[in-house]
Order: C-alpha cells, then structure tokens, then sequence
C-alpha cells in the first residue's frame, strides 16, 4: 500500500482497517481524496490514513498502532487551521464525539471534540448565556478553544480558552479523564491554547458568557469617511465597557459586471457594534457622528443572528489571509493601512477585519498559553482565491500587508489567527515555549501527537 508510490503505509496502520469500530481510509482507497481534504482547501496534506475513531477505545488502538508504525496521530475536526504537511501521520477526524448538554443553572456546556459552534450557538439562543464563539459556526469547539480562539464576545468573556473550564483527555498512555487546574494545571495551561499538543481531548467543559440582553449596531460607511470612523472607533476603546465588543470591516466590492453599479468595485467600512447588556446609543452615536452613515441596522440580536448575517463561508473553500496582532493603532497606521488598501496592486485582499481587543482580555480568568493580555487590536486580510486567477498577486499583498503593520506588531497572538506558515514561537515567549515543550514531554515522551506548529 503506498502514495503516490512513494513511502508503503505500515502494516500496523493498515491493519487498522479491521481493528477500529471506526473507519480508517488508507491512500489507495478511492474515499481517500476527500477524506485527507482539509476545510481550507488551499491547504495540501497527505497524511498515511484518515481515521474517524467512534470512540475512546478506537483512540486507544490508534495510538497503539503509532506507537508500532512509529508514526504520529494529527487530531484535526475538520481542518479550517490546517497547517500542511501530515505524510507520515495519521489525520483522526472526531466527528463521533458529538455530545452537548447545557447546565443553564451554572452556565456550563459540555461539549464533544467533534461539535461544531454552530450547534452549541442554535441551543443557547434565548437563554440568557452566550458561547465564547467565533464568527464561524462550523470551527469545531474542540480547535478553536485548544488554539485560543477570538470570539464575537471576547471582550466580555474573554479568549475561548480562558472559559476552559476542565477537559476529558486521553494521555498518550491510554488513560482517560478528567482534567482541570486542581489535577493538573500544567496540562490544562497548555491544553489552553495548544491543546493538540499534549493530549487528545474527548470532550470540553465550557463556561458561557452571561449576556442578559444583546443589542447591536451595524454601520456602513464610504471609504471616504474611513480615516474618520477608524479614529473614532480606536477612541472608543479607551472608555468603552467590556460589556461592549466592536468589529470593523472594510470590504472592497469586485469590478464585476454583476454587481449593482453602486457597489461594484466600492469600497465601504461597516463598524459592528455588540452589547451584552442593551443599547448603548450613547456611544454608538460618537461613531456615527464621524461620518456620513449609509446603511443602518440597529436593535435587540442574538448570536445565531449574528453567525446568519456574517457571510462566513460553511462549506470548505480555498482561503487565504494573514493575520497580525497590534499593540497600539495610531492615527499613522491608521493612514497607512487606509492607502494601502486604495492602492490597486492591494486590491486581490477583500476584506480586512479590525477586532477591538482588551476588556476581559485584559483579566484573564484563568492561566493559558494562549493571551491577548495587553494586546491592542487583532487584524486580518483575506484574499478569495478564484479559479483561474493567479494566486500570486495576493499572496505579495497578504507579505505587504504584514509588512506595513509589523512596526506595530504585538508580542504575542493566539494560533487560530496563525497562517499554515506560522508556530506558536508567535502566541508565547520563549519561556512560554519551553513550558510547553516540557509539558508535552512528560504527557507524550514518544511524540505520539503530531508536533503541529511547534516550533522547529
Ligand atoms: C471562516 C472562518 C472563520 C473563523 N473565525 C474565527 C474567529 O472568529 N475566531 C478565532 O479565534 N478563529 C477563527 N477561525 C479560525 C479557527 O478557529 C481555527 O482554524 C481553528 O483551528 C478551528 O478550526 P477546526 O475546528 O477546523 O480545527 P482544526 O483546524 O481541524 O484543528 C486545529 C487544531 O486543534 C487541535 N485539536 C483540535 N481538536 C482537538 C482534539 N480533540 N484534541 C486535541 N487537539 C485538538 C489540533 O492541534 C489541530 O491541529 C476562523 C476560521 C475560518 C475558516
């Protein structure tokens, strides 16, 4: 059994195929181009096998196998981070473990490694408490909260990992249990943030965000009144509440025939404005006051209306963006970021994203590799990869990009903002990294997980 002819799959892993209750898809079998397929399609990965385990004990008999094939086991939901090259491993999808169940009394969920936000979102509508979510629903709650993990609600509850709570993880040895700081806070500061490092975690026990009563602006601006807005935005984060989370959005419209002539090819600015505890008017005004306002939409919401509007894409598709974390945005980089993405050779990025930081970023609530602390403003530019366009002009605007903001560039950022390029050298310190490596040594001594972006 080989790829491409290349390296022949270990008879332990081939033998897979009649051990597991699961499925395991080896590269000769015709299910295994979609199988190996991450969700972000520009990622290439050809891993030995893909397994779909149906339960702990079929993780067990997986890690077995790595241990005789001397191979590694790449824990990857569904791969909206997926990072590359897995040949020589085994890519384990866990969409078997799909338990939820809500404690609405202390505000917990508990969730399996192969649930998706989407799910976890749609059951808490209306009760009061909303999920430390992305602006995706369907990231597994299992990747994004083991990364970090930015969520509409950060600046209230905090990064997805500080509401880890505690998490069922199987060693590397085989037992599996409970974890949380009072059994062992070395494993639960490294699972928080780089979780697929050191254990494969089962199920997750999450704490909600209280947010009694969701209220939200939507404000649509020219690009003319860009300078302004972004001045008035970053002021805003100096007095507003953590209950008050902000997004900004400048989008540039394709020149295409399609379009209605007054967007095709304009660029707008939309400021998104999310309170947890009701309107806030007051300070939305100081916003609108900076421009001329061209669309509006202002009232009560929910995050499963948020998730709905938010034109993420749900089925897997090419993507390519780069992120950068700031420590500050002042009215320079502001300029600078504005002219560049006038500038025609910038135009293959659609949209750049602005995520006001700090509130309960700021306040950690529990200890984690992953942090935000002290961090300003968290960015990203993404550039659509179309068939038969070339790639290249996009992929020098996404270096330009990063280029231009990183005299500003923060310490740290949290690996679900990482590029398939970039190790977690980038989300700690380098005691941060030799904390972690040293977890990882006592729980996997063998190197049974795959090392992922660990740095080299
Ligand atoms: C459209 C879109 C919107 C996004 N929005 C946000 C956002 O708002 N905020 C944000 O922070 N991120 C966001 N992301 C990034 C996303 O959170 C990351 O890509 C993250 O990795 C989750 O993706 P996934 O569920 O596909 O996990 P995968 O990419 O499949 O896995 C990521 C990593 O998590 C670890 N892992 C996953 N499950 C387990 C497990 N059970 N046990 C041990 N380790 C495990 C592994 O190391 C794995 O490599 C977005 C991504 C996309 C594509």
């Amino acid at each position: 059994m080989s790829y491409g002819g290349v390296m022949p799959t270990h008879p332990a892993i081939v033998a897979l195929q009649d051990r597991l209750t699961g499925t395991l898809v080896l590269p000769a079998d015709t299910a295994y181009a979609a199988a190996r397929r991450p969700w972000n399609l520009a990622i290439e990965q050809h891993p030995d096998a893909v397994a779909t385990p149906a339960d702990v004990d079929d993780l067990r008999v997986l890690l077995r196998a790595a241990r005789e094939a001397g191979t590694s086991l790449a824990i990857q939901p569904s791969g909206h981070g997926a990072s590359g090259d897995l040949s020589g491993a085994v890519l384990v999808r866990m969409s078997a473990f799909d338990e939820l169940s809500l404690d609405l009394e202390s505000g917990v969920a508990t969730v399996g490694a192969g649930v998706r936000w989407g799910a976890v979102v749609e059951a808490l509508e209306g009760t009061g408490w909303v999920a430390p979510a992305g602006t995706s629903p369907v990231v597994s709650v299992a990747g994004y909260t083991l990364g970090g993990g930015h969520s509409w609600f950060s600046r209230t509850g905090g990064l997805g990992s500080d509401n880890l709570r505690a998490a069922w993880v199987l060693r590397p040895d085989g037992t599996h249990e409970r974890i949380d700081d009072d059994t062992d806070s070395d494993l639960m500061w490294a699972l928080r943030g780089a979780g697929g490092l050191v254990g494969i975690v089962t199920a997750l026990e999450i704490e909600l965000v209280p947010a009694p009563d969701i209220w939200g602006a939507n404000l649509t601006f020219d690009v003319v009144d860009a300078p302004a807005v972004v001045r008035a935005v970053r002021d805003l984060a100096v007095s507003a509440a953590a209950t008050l989370n902000v997004f900004v959005n400048s989008m540039r419209m394709p020149d295409a025939p399609e379009l209605p002539e007054q967007i095709r090819g304009r660029s707008f600015l939309t400021v998104q404005v999310l309170s947890t505890d009701g309107p806030q008017d007051e300070l939305v005004d100081t916003v609108r006051r900076a421009g001329e306002v061209r669309r509006e939409i202002t009232g009560p919401t929910s995050p499963a209306a948020l998730a709905a509007a938010s034109n993420e894409p749900t089925e897997p598709t090419p993507g390519r963006g780069a992120s950068m974390a700031l420590s500050i945005l002042d009215d320079e980089t502001i300029d600078a970021l504005l002219e560049f993405r006038e500038l025609p050779e910038h135009w293959p990025i659609m949209g750049i994203d602005l995520r006001m930081l700090g509130g309960a970023l700021n306040a950690p609530r529990r200890s984690g590799f992953a942090s935000l602390q002290s961090v300003g403003w968290l960015l990203h530019a993404l550039v659509p990869v179309i068939p038969g366009v070339p790639t290249e002009p996009g992929d020098a605007s996404l270096v330009a990009f990063r280029e231009l903001l990183a005299p500003n560039e923060a310490p740290q950022t949290v690996a679900t903002f990482l590029g398939p390029d970039q190790s977690l050298d980038r989300c700690g310190t380098a005691d941060d990294v030799a904390r972690l490596r040293s977890v990882r040594s006592r729980v996997d001594p063998e190197g049974l997980l795959h090392e992922g972006r660990l740095p080299r």
